[in-house]
Formats: C-alpha cells, sequence, structure tokens
C-alpha cells in the first residue's frame, strides 16, 4: 500500500509542475507516503483497543474534565489540517476511565479524514459508550488550514463545535460548570 502511495505522490508532484527527479524531490513521495499513512493511523485501530480494559470502579459522581487535549486532523474535504483542542467531560456511574485514555480516544478520531462536528460527535459517543456516564460534554476549537491558506484566507478565525449527552444536555447547571470550567461562561 505505501509503495503505491508513493507512486501516486510522485504524480502529484508532476501534476503540480514540480520535476520529482530534481534532488530535493527525490525522496519526498516516500516521506510524504510515509507522513500521510501517520495522519491517518487512526483508521488502524478501534476503540476496544484503544481503551484496553482501563477502566476503573469509582464511587465519585462529579464531573470527570479532561480539558486541552491537543488535537491535529485532517478534513475530509480537502485534506488539509485542522489543529486545536478538545476539552472532554463526562459524569461517572461507578466506573471512570484512565487518564490517558480520554486523549487516545482523541487521537484515535483526530487521525482519521474528518469534519470537525463529526469528530466531536465520535469522541462524545465513544467516551459515552464506554464508561456508561451519566453524561458526556465535549468542545473542539480549531483552526483550518483550509479557511486559512486558501479559500476566504481567514487567518484567525477559530471554529467551534460541540456536544452534549446526557446530563449535560438536560440540565443547564451541569452545562453552565462545564463551560465556565473550560473559560467560556455562556
Ligand atoms: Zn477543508
Amino acid at each position: 500500500m505505501s509503495q503505491k502511495l508513493d507512486s501516486i505522490f510522485r504524480k502529484v508532484l508532476i501534476s503540480v509542475g514540480e520535476d520529482p527527479e530534481r534532488e530535493g524531490l527525490l525522496d519526498t513521495p516516500k516521506r510524504a507516503a510515509k507522513a500521510m499513512q501517520y495522519l491517518c493511523h487512526g483508521y488502524q485501530t478501534n476503540l476496544e483497543e484503544v481503551v484496553n480494559g482501563a477502566l476503573f470502579a469509582s464511587d465519585n459522581d462529579e464531573m470527570v474534565m479532561v480539558k486541552d487535549v491537543e488535537l491535529y486532523s485532517l478534513c475530509e474535504h480537502h485534506l488539509l489540517p485542522f489543529i486545536g483542542k478538545a476539552h472532554v467531560a463526562y459524569i461517572p456511574t461507578g466506573k471512570v476511565l484512565g487518564l490517558s485514555k480520554v486523549a487516545r480516544i482523541v487521537d484515535m478520531y483526530a487521525r482519521r479524514l474528518q469534519i470537525q462536528e463529526n469528530l466531536t460527535r465520535q469522541i462524545a459517543e465513544a467516551v459515552q459508550q464506554v464508561t456508561s456516564a451519566a453524561g458526556v460534554a465535549v468542545v473542539i476549537e480549531a483552526k483550518h488550514m483550509c479557511m486559512m491558506m486558501r479559500g476566504v484566507e481567514k487567518q484567525n478565525s477559530v471554529m467551534s463545535t460541540s456536544v452534549m449527552l446526557g446530563a449535560f444536555r438536560e440540565s443547564s447547571n451541569t452545562r453552565q460548570e462545564f463551560l465556565q470550567l473550560i473559560g467560556r461562561k455562556s
């Protein structure tokens, strides 16, 4: 597969008007193929593998929050990066997730071709599924290279998406508490 991707990137170089034989580009198809595979490695794993049993019994029923999870993804419309942060919270009902696992879940879905809205929902539903939480909230704030480098060329716009499930949807107090904790008062 990587061999084939190499030859596709070689064609891309020719298509944009480059000479793939010039010195600086000789290894570029191979490197680009490797990079692309890395940026899409989320397809090579699944939720069960990522969580890997790291669920622990707990009688804590207060909000658990992981803030500022770095996020690197590729938009499915232009194959250009979008980069930002995810904030994830849930209200446990007997089980809590290992600390690093929230970040791993974010990464698994981010390292696929995405639109930000779907990414936000997939993370929320995955956390809901593995923890059986009473509620899950996910907010993603990201800058999209496809807006910054092309098209409208808006350098400073940050796109914000959120998905609220269960208690975060039903109770405005719970939702407000979460939004305050991530520094958004509204
Ligand atoms: Zn795009």
